[in-house]
């Protein structure tokens, strides 16, 4: 027996991976955080199946399921959405399992801040402008470690997705203008790839004022920098003059890194 922590993906049951899919497809117990996972993808999970909502549950009467499913001696599908690697409060329910001798093993998903990027029709890196993505969040209940706070990020320029944060757009854009400057290209995704999705591309300066018009409290992404202005640097790797080990410039006098 073995508990399966399953990605679920940002939403549409279309981007779950295929071994995601056959998981839960076969499940037989299910415990998923129906605050965010999308209830299309929950309903891939057999009629007959033990489904349990963790919003409502604490961590011991989780560990009380994960050793109800050792004794019957039947696998456990843990479903997190986007990929549990992040924000997913997997660590503590491994300690668990580790304290009970319970094997598990994790199903990686496409994260929210891939989704928010693919409704973008944008790339989030961007030559000789950012070339790092920076994963985080501002503080909630949960506080920020202080080096990690957002004017640190800020000042490296990075690509900024930020989980959690949308019911603090104000304070959050009106903090990363004094760093980006606030013309910077500044988006939000609302329930990326689901039914419902609302994007919203605007810049430092007016997006929380559209945010808040279009009544985004939760459940979205905010994505920050100038990666997302449309123009940018053209990259080495197509350039007609730049040479790499699959093909050879036209004039090689132009030489350099991807
Ligand atoms: N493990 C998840 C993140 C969980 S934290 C992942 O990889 O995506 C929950 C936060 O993720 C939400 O507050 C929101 O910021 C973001 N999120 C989750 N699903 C989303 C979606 N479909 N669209 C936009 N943001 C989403």
């Amino acid at each position: 027996m073995k508990v399966i922590f399953v990605g679920a993906g940002p939403g549409n049951p279309d981007l779950l991976t295929v071994q995601a899919q056959r998981v839960l497809s076969h499940c037989q117990i299910c415990i998923y955080a129906g605050s965010l996972v999308s209830p299309e993808v929950v309903a891939i999970v057999p009629e007959t199946a033990d489904l349990y909502d963790s919003a409502g549950m604490t961590l011991e009467e989780i560990e009380e399921v994960f050793k109800q499913a050792q004794q019957r001696d039947i696998d456990l599908i843990r479903l997190h959405t986007g990929d549990p690697s992040i924000y997913g409060a997997i660590r503590e329910q491994m300690n668990i399992l580790d304290r009970h001798d319970i094997d598990y093993e994790i199903v990686p998903g496409i994260s929210s801040f891939q989704a928010a990027a693919a409704s973008l029709k944008t790339e989030l890196t961007a030559p000789e402008i950012a070339q790092t993505i920076i994963l985080s969040r501002t503080s909630g209940r949960t506080p920020m470690p202080a080096a990690q706070e957002l004017e640190h990020l800020a000042r490296t320029q990075s690509t900024l997705c930020l989980f959690l944060s949308v019911h603090k757009v104000v304070d959050v854009t009106a903090e990363l203008a004094n760093w980006y400057g606030s013309d910077c290209p500044a988006a939000v995704v609302f329930h990326a790839s689901w039914p419902d999705e609302v994007v919203i591309s605007a810049t430092l300066a007016d997006i929380a004022a559209k945010v808040d018009a279009a009544q985004i409290k939760k459940t979205a992404m905010i994505v920050v920098g100038p990666a997302l202005a449309r123009d940018i640097p053209v990259s080495k790797l197509y350039h007609r003059h730049f040479s790499h080990g699959y093909r050879q410039a036209e004039d090689s006098s132009v030489a350099g890194q991807k």
